[in-house]
């Protein structure tokens, strides 16, 4: 099979045209009229890439195929926020929420189809696990907004789509690297957030990449017991392995904590949060449940919200109340693909 460019990072893909080039005889500068062809001023396909001899664009097609997602669903909210659902090659499905405010396009993007963590809020969670995407396919939910419009270029990028990113490091490893070079598609590391629940070997690899990207740690319990309840990877990693683990990484971290009605809000609950943020200095989000997740569980009540926000303010801690984007659409973690699925069950049946 053939090496697909897209999976490489801008500097592998660059030795591989080079290689390729020589052997064709062709001069080893084509490979840098070919690299920002891939990610930088984007082609969906070889024959577009006009500013390259037509011959050379057709050994390319042969060689090096360019394969893209197909877009299956794209909404658009009454608040701007726009939900794109991709079909993959294999028939999968995943999604990306495009946030738009003010001057910034945030662009959240999916690294897994499914999830196999299980989270009982969470509607990714609910559908279990998929497969890994490839660092075409995370890297790619990009790719595909700029081959559309480049004025769609995402200013920010968050892996809080579908999928645990830290179990699937080496693809998120590259498309890291992809997302942030400038021959790639040159998103600043600070404008790149990785959402994990703390997978904690590959939590210390990432703490180890030079750039300033960005963590978010999602939190949603002070204590251990109460996180089991939530989320069954605290079994696995716990809590406290978890804070530990922070402490090492010498950046600022946001923890995320979605509020649940009667579960995780109460004042005292505030306060045991607090006791963990405060001495990592931490910025917690703090999100509304959305219902989509779980039938079960409802969000908490605004004012409980608001309390919660406020008791952490007043323990000192830096804590931010979200507003829930695009709810018209069901744009979260999931949501939309679950819903296609159970309206093509509905016309099944
Ligand atoms: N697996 C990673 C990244 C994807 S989830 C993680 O869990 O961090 C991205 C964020 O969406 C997480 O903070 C998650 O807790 C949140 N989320 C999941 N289900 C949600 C729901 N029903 N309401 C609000 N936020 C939710
Ligand atoms: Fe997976 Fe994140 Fe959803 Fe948990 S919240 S099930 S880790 S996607």
């Amino acid at each position: 099979m053939s090496v697909d460019l897209l999976n490489l990072t801008p500097e592998a893909a660059r030795a591989a045209l080079a290689e390729w080039l020589t052997q064709r005889g062709e001069p080893t500068y084509r490979a840098r009229q070919v690299v920002p062809r891939l990610w930088q001023r984007p082609v969906a396909r070889w024959a577009d890439a006009t500013d390259l001899p037509a011959p050379l664009r057709a050994a390319l097609d042969e060689a090096f195929p360019l394969t893209g997602l197909t877009l299956r669903t794209h909404q658009v909210s009454t608040d701007g926020t726009q939900k794109f659902l991709w079909a993959l090659d294999d028939g999968e499905a995943i999604e990306s929420v495009l946030i738009p405010e003010g001057k910034r396009r945030t662009l959240c993007i999916s690294s897994q189809a499914g999830c196999a963590l299980g989270c009982v809020f969470c509607a990714t969670g609910r559908m279990g696990f998929r497969r890994n995407l490839s660092a075409r396919e995370i890297a790619g939910q990009v790719r595909e907004l700029v081959l559309r419009d480049p004025a769609l270029k995402p200013t920010n990028i968050v892996f809080m789509g579908m999928g645990e990113p830290l179990l699937n490091w080496d693809a998120v490893d590259a498309t890291l690297t992809i997302l942030n070079r400038a021959e790639g598609l040159g998103i600043g590391a600070r404008h790149i957030t990785l959402s994990t629940v703390g997978i904690l070997p590959n939590l210390v690899k990432f703490a180890k990449r030079p750039e300033q990207f960005r963590l978010a740690v999602s939190l949603h319990a002070p204590s251990p017991a109460l996180r089991r309840e939530l989320m069954p990877i605290e079994k696995k990693y716990a809590l406290p392995q978890l804070m530990d683990a922070l402490k090492q990484f010498h950046r600022r971290v946001t923890l995320e904590y979605v509020l649940i009605g009667g579960k995780n809000d109460s004042l005292e609950t505030a306060d045991q949060l607090a006791k963990l943020a405060q001495p990592l200095e931490a910025l917690v989000n703090l999100l509304p449940l959305h219902p989509g997740g779980a039938p079960d569980l409802t969000p908490s009540t605004r004012a409980q919200m608001l309390a919660f926000e406020r008791r952490l303010k007043q323990r000192g801690v830096e804590a931010v109340l979200r507003r829930s984007r695009g709810l018209d659409i069901s744009a979260a973690c999931g949501q939309l693909r679950v819903e296609v699925e159970a309206e093509e069950h509905a016309h099944i049946e």
